[in-house]
């Protein structure tokens, strides 16, 4: 063991090298302070290992690092069909480690190992691979004005981007950032969430094996408040690209106004599911609760306000409480048969249970759940499966977003009262809508204040397929070609053919 790379076992018995370093210039460096924190197991809280932890100096030194690859031949000049060659490498590269990365995830993050290896990893791999095919395809216009000018228009980098990633989907958001700005030709400074910092680093010996040139990607872990405030703020970047909460997307906005950075923000949701009399409720609740149940309920467009006509409540209700019983099995991550695992933290636990404190004392029926769960040890930041029934539209648990395996259920008797109440919502991220009714469906889809609609489906997201939000729930488009468009600037070229 060095201080640079440890060996680890995984709790499957995946042996490994894990990089603790940051990830600048193409190599792992400790960090100016020497300062490390250290990652924890949430099924069974027990530390992994300790990473360095960026400080400013750090942010400079790569963002120098990041600024003078841009500038350089060596990525500069590369032919948009190498970048995409690149790309498609580390695609492959990704695919080849699938079990590595998965073992890291699961460990890190505490989500099932099956999700981690067929959703996080095969997307992780399909975006990038997504992006590669784009990297040649990037053009402008020829815009006709009068006969004595010829107008066309470059499609360039941005420069150097600054991208903050959160702890629910560390690789797969690794990759709906890098593969665009790297697609485009642009130099990274990413940081990953504090909360899960490993398999970040992974990724980042298969960048440098893939070949990309030093400089192009840096990796730094760190704190949010110091590390993502540095790069946020940081003079010499063009570009930020954030995912995580409101609050925080709200602080990051303020600090990249310094230099007027360039923005793109996907925050928070309290995405509405509206289900109608005339729905394929078996369907519904299949989709409704993966919507909400799945990855721990750690999930932004996550379907956690689910509206009911009252004409199929009950009957929904109960359907949705036994598919939980049936589906939701809580347990060692590591499990294959197992469907939800720990929240990340402690933090996220404690957070959830408060709002199941909050839920009863309003007032709210619990129909289901409601308590933590402890694995053989007693350990473990699990929490049940939780549904809130009888809520009311001013309760905080029907307003504000949980980010956990909790649901209120509501009733409602029209259409333009369950369409008032979804879009009654500072949020406007995901939603769904559940009706055999064709018209109704498309209706519904337009008047709903939301940057993603899913009819007769939940979160079947895709990476060919803009996501992001409206309202407070972002800024900015990621993925499908729409996520290109936040990493060029488009330049005018104006000739006097006079
Ligand atoms: P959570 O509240 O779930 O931890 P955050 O939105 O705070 O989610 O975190 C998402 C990402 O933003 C993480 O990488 C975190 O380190 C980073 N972050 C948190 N606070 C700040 C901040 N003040 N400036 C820049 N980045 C931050």
């Amino acid at each position: 063991m060095s201080d640079l790379i440890q060996e680890l076992t995984a709790p499957n018995k995946v042996k490994y090298q894990q990089p603790l370093g940051l990830f600048i210039n193409n190599e792992f460096v400790k960090s100016t302070s020497g300062e490390k924190f250290a990652t924890i197991n949430p099924a069974n809280e027990q530390e992994i290992a300790s990473v360095y932890a960026a400080g400013p100096e750090d942010v400079d030194i790569a963002v120098k690092a990041a600024r003078k690859a841009f500038k350089d031949a060596s990525w500069k000049d590369l032919p948009p069909t190498a970048r995409g060659k690149l790309l498609n490498k580390l695609a492959d590269l990704v695919e080849e480690n699938a079990n590595t990365l998965a073992t890291i995830e699961t460990w890190d993050n505490g989500k099932p190992f099956m999700h981690a290896l067929y959703v996080d990893v095969a997307g992780t791999a399909s975006c990038l691979r997504y992006y590669a095919g784009w990297a040649d395809k990037i053009q402008g216009d020829v815009i006709d004005t009068t006969p004595n000018k010829l107008i066309y228009t470059i499609r360039e980098p941005v420069g150097v981007c600054g991208q903050i990633i959160p702890w629910n989907f560390p690789l797969a958001m690794a990759a709906w950032k890098l593969g665009p700005a790297l697609a485009c030709g642009n130099t990274v400074v990413l940081k990953p969430a504090e909360q899960t910092p490993l398999s970040a680093l992974y990724l980042a010996t298969l960048i440098k094996k893939a070949g990309f040139p030093p400089g192009v990607v840096n990796i730094l872990n760190g704190f949010g408040r110091v590390a993502g405030a540095a790069i946020a703020s940081h003079l010499n970047i063009d570009k930020i690209a954030f995912t995580g909460s409101t609050a925080t997307g709200r602080e990051i906005m303020k600090l990249a106004s310094i230099n007027l950075k360039n923005i793109s923000l996907e925050t928070g949701g309290k995405s509405p599911c509206i289900i109608f009399e005339d729905a394929d409720l078996e369907e519904a609740v299949n989709w409704s609760h993966k919507g909400i149940m799945f990855n721990q309920g750690q999930v932004c467009t996550a379907n956690s306000r689910i509206l009911v006509h009252e004409a199929v409540y009950d009957k929904f209700v109960e359907a949705f409480k036994e598919q939980c019983k049936n589906v939701s099995k809580i347990g060692d991550p590591f499990e294959d048969s197992t469907f939800q695992g720990p929240q990340v933290t402690k933090a996220q636990f404690e957070r959830v249970m408060s709002y199941i404190e909050s839920g009863k004392s309003e007032g709210a029926t619990l129909a289901l759940g409601g308590e933590a769960y402890k694995d053989v040890n007693g350990k473990g930041f699990f929490v049940q499966p939780t549904i809130f029934t009888n809520v009311k539209d001013e309760m905080k648990i029907y307003r504000e977003e949980v980010f956990g395996p909790f649901v209120v259920i509501s009733s409602f008797k029209t259409e333009e009262e369950a369409v008032r109440r979804a879009n009654d919502t500072t949020y406007g991220l995901g939603s769904s809508v559940f009706t055999q009714d064709i018209k109704k469906a498309h209706r519904v889809a337009r008047n709903i204040e939301a940057g993603m609609v899913w009819i007769n489906s939940s979160n079947d997201s895709h990476y060919q397929v803009p996501f992001g939000g409206v309202k407070q729930s972002g800024i900015g488009r990621e993925l499908g070609q729409a996520g290109l468009h936040a990493y060029t600037n488009e330049k005018s070229v104006h000739v006097n053919l006079a």
